[in-house]
C-alpha cells in the first residue's frame, strides 16, 4: 500500500550542498527538497523556473561516496536539478521495514518519476525483501538498459573492441518473488513469463536498437528446456523481430550465449533476455569490460526511471574513499539524457572519458597507462576540472539531438519544468489482447507431501482413488518420470507431483477434479497444492515429465 507524503528523510550525512527548502506539498505535508544546482546559464530576470526534481537515495556501503562524487560532477556540471533526498536500504531495514523502504519514500518517487539510486545491501534471509526488485516492480520499471563498453587501453581488457547493451526484462521470471516452502525437502520458486511482458521488452529492445544505430539484436533464453516460459520469450522474439528487418537477429542458448558472451563479447551488440539471465550477463559483460566499478544502468517504465551503478554496495571497500564512482556517474548522465539534457550528458560523459585517458584511475581499473590511482572524491574532482574537454582517443559522447533516447520519458510527474527527450519508444503501441483461445479442461497435477514408501506405493495406493473422468497416468518427483516403469537409480524426495487426466483427454470440469481431491484426502494424503492441466486451441499448456 502506497501512502501519501509524510516528511522525507534526510539522511545525517555532510553533503557539501546548500540547504535544504521546506516545501508545502499539496496534501499540506511537507517534502525535504534540496535546491542544490542552480543552473548558471538560467534568465537572471523573467519568471522564476524550478530546476528538474530528481529523487535521490545514497544507500548503503560506498553508496554514500559514490553519490557525494557523481552529485558533485553534476553540480559543477550547472546541471539544474532539485533533488529529494529518501532513505533506504540497510537502515530501514533495521528499523524493522522488510521492504527497505518507507511506505513515505513512495510519494517523492511517484512525484518526481526519476531515481538516482545508490547500491544498497540487501541483508540475507530473515524475511527481508530486495528493495531493488521492489522498487523495479512497484514503479513497473520493465527494462533494465545495461551498456558495457570497453576503454581500451586505457582500462586493461582483453576485448577492447567492445561495446554492447543488454536489455534485461526486469518485472517477472524468477523474481516474482513467489516462492513456497511446500514440504520438509522441497521449496519452490515460480517462473512467470507473460506474453505483455516479453512484448513490451523485445519491442523495447528492437526500438532501443533502431534509434541508436545499432546494428544486431540477439535474444538469449533455455528454450530447449523451458518450452513453455523461455519458449515464449523467444516466440515473441522470432514474431516482433519481422517489423524491424533491417535489424540482424539471432537467438543463442543462455549458456552457451553467456560463454560467447565471456570469450568473444565484440559478437554482440544488444541482447535481450529475461530477468534472471540478464542480471547474470550484465555483471559478466561488465567485468569483461574492464570492472564492475564501470557500468551503469538504467531502468525504464511508462510512469518513470531509476538510475544505478550495475555493482552493489561493495561493504569491504567501504568508507575507504577507494570505489570507482564511474558506475554511478554514468547511470546519472543516462539519467541526464532521459531527462532531455544531452548536452550537459555529453559535457560530463566526455570530462569522464578525458579523466581516464589522462590516466587518472580508481584502484580497480589501475593499470600499466594509470598515470596516478586517486580515491573516489580525486577521481571526482578530476572529471569537473576536465569539465569541457573531449577525449583524444575514445569516442567522444554526443548525447544531443542527432542521438534521440530511445528511453521513454516519464509521463506523469506534474512538477517537472522542463519538457522531456522527444522518444521514439514513447510511443511503444500499447498491448493488443489477441482473441481468447478456446480453453479445455482435460487433467490435473496433484502435488503431495508424502514419505511412506516407493514410487510403486504411491502408484499403487493413489490410482485407488481414481474417478470415473480422472486416472492417473504418471508420477513424477523433482520432474523426473517415477511411476509407472521409473528408474530404481532415481533419488526421490517427499515431493510428489501426481498426474490425473481423462481418457484420450476428453473435457472435464472444476467439480471432477474437486471429487478426485476429496477421495484423494480422504484416503489420508497432504494435498499441496493443485495445477489444471488444459488444451490451448487443442495444444497442451503442460509439459510432459523428463522420462514421460
Ligand atoms: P558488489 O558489486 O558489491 O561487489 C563485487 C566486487 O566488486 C567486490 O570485490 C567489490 O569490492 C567490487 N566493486 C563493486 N563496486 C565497486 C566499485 N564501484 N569500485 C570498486 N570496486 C567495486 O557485489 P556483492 O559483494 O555480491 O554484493 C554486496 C552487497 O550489495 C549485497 O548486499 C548485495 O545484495 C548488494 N547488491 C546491491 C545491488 C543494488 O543495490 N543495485 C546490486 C548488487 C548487489
Amino acid at each position: 500500500m502506497i501512502s501519501l507524503s509524510l516528511t522525507i528523510p534526510r539522511p545525517c550525512r555532510n553533503l557539501a550542498l546548500t540547504p535544504a527548502l521546506e516545501n508545502e506539498t499539496d496534501t499540506g505535508r511537507t517534502a525535504t527538497r534540496s535546491r542544490v544546482f542552480p543552473n548558471p546559464t538560467k534568465p537572471k530576470s523573467g519568471a522564476i523556473t524550478m530546476g528538474i526534481p530528481i529523487t535521490v537515495a545514497y544507500g548503503d556501503g560506498i553508496g554514500p561516496e559514490i553519490m557525494a562524487a557523481t552529485l558533485m560532477v553534476l553540480k559543477e556540471a550547472g546541471a539544474d536539478l532539485e533533488p529529494e533526498v529518501i532513505e533506504i536500504g540497510e537502515s530501514v531495514y533495521q528499523r524493522g521495514v522488510s521492504s527497505g523502504i518507507e511506505p513515505a519514500s513512495w510519494e517523492s518517487l511517484r512525484r518526481t518519476g526519476v531515481f538516482l539510486k545508490s547500491p544498497v545491501t540487501t541483508p540475507q534471509g530473515g524475511g527481508f525483501k530486495s528493495l531493488n526488485v521492489t522498487i523495479r516492480k512497484g514503479l513497473g520499471l520493465y527494462a533494465n538498459v545495461r551498456p558495457c563498453q570497453a576503454y581500451a587501453p586505457f582500462v586493461r581488457t582483453l576485448h577492447p573492441r567492445m561495446d554492447l547493451v543488454i536489455i534485461r526484462e526486469n518485472e517477472e521470471d524468477l523474481y516474482a518473488g513467489i516462492e513456497h516452502r511446500q514440504t520438509d525437502e522441497v521449496m519452490q520458486c515460480l517462473k512467470l513469463i507473460s506474453r505483455p511482458g516479453c512484448e513490451r521488452i523485445v519491442r523495447y529492445a528492437f526500438e532501443f536498437a533502431r534509434a541508436h544505430g545499432r546494428t544486431k539484436v540477439t535474444c538469449m533464453t533455455k528454450d530447449n528446456i523451458m518450452k513453455l516460459t523461455d519458449g515464449l520469450f523467444h516466440q515473441v522474439f522470432d514474431e516482433i523481430g519481422r517489423d524491424y528487418p533491417e535489424l540482424k537477429q539471432d537467438h543463442l542458448i543462455i549458456d552457451i550465449g553467456a560463454a560467447r558472451l565471456a570469450d568473444t563479447p565484440e559478437i554482440f551488440d544488444v541482447i535481450v533476455t529475461p530477468n534472471l539471465y540478464g542480471d547474470i550477463l550484465s555483471d559478466i559483460a561488465a567485468q569483461v569490460a574492464g570492472s564492475v566499478g564501470l557500468a551503469g544502468s538504467a531502468n525504464i517504465g511508462d510512469h518513470g526511471a531509476m538510475f544505478e551503478a550495475i555493482h552493489g554496495s561493495a561493504p569491504t571497500i567501504a568508507g575507504k574513499n577507494l570505489a570507482n564512482p564511474s558506475g554511478l556517474l554514468q547511470a546519472a548522465v543516462m539519467m541526464l539524457v532521459h531527462l532531455g539534457l544531452g548536452e550537459l550528458a555529453t559535457t560530463i560523459r566526455n570530462a569522464w572519458l578525458r579523466t581516464l585517458e589522462d590516466g587518472l584511475h580508481t584502484a580497480d581499473i589501475a593499470g600499466t597507462l594509470t598515470k596516478t590511482t586517486v580515491g573516489t572524491l580525486e577521481f571526482a574532482q578530476a572529471v569537473v576540472e576536465r569539465l569541457g574537454q573531449r577525449p583524444e582517443r575514445l569516442k567522444p559522447a554526443s548525447f544531443e539531438a542527432d542521438n534521440p533516447d530511445p528511453i521513454p520519458a516519464p509521463t506523469h510527474p506534474p512538477s517537472l519544468t522542463r519538457a522531456p527527450a522527444p522518444s521514439p519508444a514513447a510511443a511503444l503501441p500499447a498491448y493488443r489482447r489477441a482473441p481468447e483461445t478456446s480453453k479445455t479442461l482435460v487433467g490435473v497435477d496433484l502435488f503431495l507431501n508424502w514419505r511412506e514408501g516407493s514410487p510403486e506405493d504411491l502408484g499403487r495406493t493413489l490410482s485407488k482413488s481414481a474417478t470415473p473422468k480422472l486416472t492417473l497416468c504418471m508420477i513424477t518427483n523433482r520432474g523426473v518420470k517415477v511411476w509407472p516403469n521409473g528408474l530404481p537409480e532415481t533419488f526421490c524426495t517427499d515431493h510428489w507431483r501426481c498426474r490425473f487426466m481423462s481418457e484420450r483427454q476428453e473435457p472435464i470440469d472444476h467439480r471432477d477434479i474437486l471429487e478426485l481431491y476429496q477421495r484423494v484426502i480422504q484416503s489420508g494424503f497432504d494435498v499441496i497444492k493443485t495445477e489444471n492441466l488444459c488444451l490451448f486451441d487443442g495444444v497442451p499448456g503442460f509439459a510432459l515429465g523428463q522420462g514421460q
